[in-house]
Order: structure tokens, then C-alpha cells, then sequence
């Protein structure tokens, strides 16, 4: 398996994109707000939300209700409206507003598992980390990179196999695949550029 060249490969298709948002807090809630939920449903909600509440402080402050109605196109947002509210508590409260840099410390919170963490350490602090969801999960294993069971599994394998210097751009790398070729019930491994190098072209 030549990963060099499934990602230089991929790079050519999805030139990078902007890894470092200036805000580690709206990348943290908008990662919580998008589990289970698509992705431009996840950037809708967000929008909504930071625009009347833009800061830790602020969010912490706000009503449940109000949170809900402002996330209710997202999955399960009657359960994450109290989660939100309470994550930017505990950050008001006890990190000064600020969120921690630390997978340690960011696992504290309140549904926010490794997925979550490493995007908030990629995207929100520019840090080499792997975050892995559904579509890195499944093309990493698909193209038999690892051959894991569950996606925390695979960030370990991944850390193992991968050079550093490109965990931080898998992720962006993959979702994009993901959505546009390697998809979950239907790959189009006749449009594939990788499929020569895939163990699994044509059989899902
Ligand atoms: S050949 Fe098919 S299964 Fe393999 S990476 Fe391409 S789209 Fe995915």
C-alpha cells in the first residue's frame, strides 16, 4: 500500500484547504452539533447559533429552549442543546472562556470524544493530530490502509502508518472523497483515481 501516493494523489484532486480557524470554540460546538447530522445541515445550525451567540460566555447564558429552536435542523438537537450550553459553561468557568489545547483535557467535556478533540486540536489550533470519522474510517479501511473495527481504532492505526506531516490534512482530504466518490452505498470505483491502488474497487 503506497500511501505517498494515494495522498498526493487525493492533494491533486482537493488542493488544501484553510486548516486554522481563528476560533476553537465554534469549531468545538460545530463538531458536537455535527454528529449524526449532514454536513450543511451542521454549518446552518452553527451559523444560527454563533450569530446571536458568539462566545463561550454568551452561550453559557442562554436559554435551553432558545438554543434548541436555534439547532433544530440538526440530529438529536434536544439532547445537544443541553450539552452545548453546558460545554461552554464549563470553558467559561474554568478555562477562562478559552478552550484547552489538550486531548486530555478536551476529552473532559461533556460528549466530546476523540473525533471531536482532534478536530478541535486540526482545525481550531492547527495541531498534527488525526481526527477520524465515518469517511476516514471506511476509505482507510476500504483502501487497506488499516483493517479496523471502530474509528478510534483506526486513529491508532493511523498514527501508526501515516507520516506526520500529513494528519492533518486527511481528514479534509477523505470527507471530500467520501462525498464525492469513495461514498458509503454506492462507490464510484469507475470514476475512481485511486482505483487501481484499492484492494476493494468494485465490491461494495
Ligand atoms: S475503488 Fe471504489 S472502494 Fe476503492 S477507494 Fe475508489 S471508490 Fe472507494
Amino acid at each position: 500500500m503506497d500511501i505517498e501516493l494515494i495522498i498526493s494523489r487525493l492533494k491533486k484532486l482537493y488542493p488544501p484547504g484553510k486548516f486554522h480557524s481563528p476560533d476553537p470554540f465554534r469549531v468545538l460546538i460545530a463538531t458536537v452539533l455535527s454528529q449524526r447530522t449532514r454536513d450543511e445541515v451542521t454549518d446552518r445550525a452553527s451559523e444560527k447559533l454563533f450569530s446571536k451567540y458568539g462566545s463561550a460566555t454568551a452561550l453559557a447564558h442562554a436559554d435551553v429552549a432558545d438554543i434548541e429552536e436555534l439547532i433544530q435542523e440538526v440530529g438529536f438537537y434536544r439532547m445537544k442543546a443541553p450539552r452545548v450550553k453546558e460545554i461552554a459553561r464549563i470553558i467559561s468557568n474554568d478555562f477562562k472562556g478559552k478552550v484547552p489545547d489538550d486531548m486530555e483535557t478536551l476529552l473532559s467535556l461533556p460528549g466530546v470524544g476523540r473525533k471531536t478533540a482532534n478536530c478541535v486540536l486540526v482545525y481550531g489550533f492547527g495541531r498534527d493530530a488525526i481526527a477520524v470519522d465515518t469517511h476516514v474510517h471506511r476509505i482507510s479501511n476500504r483502501l487497506g490502509i488499516v483493517s479496523t473495527k471502530t474509528p478510534d481504532e483506526t486513529e491508532l492505526k493511523l498514527r501508526e502508518v501515516l507520516p506526520k506531516k500529513h494528519w492533518r490534512s486527511i481528514n479534509e482530504l477523505l470527507v471530500r472523497f467520501g462525498r464525492e466518490t469513495c461514498r458509503p452505498l454506492s462507490p464510484r470505483c469507475g470514476a475512481c483515481s485511486l482505483a487501481e491502488l484499492c484492494p476493494n474497487r468494485g465490491q461494495k
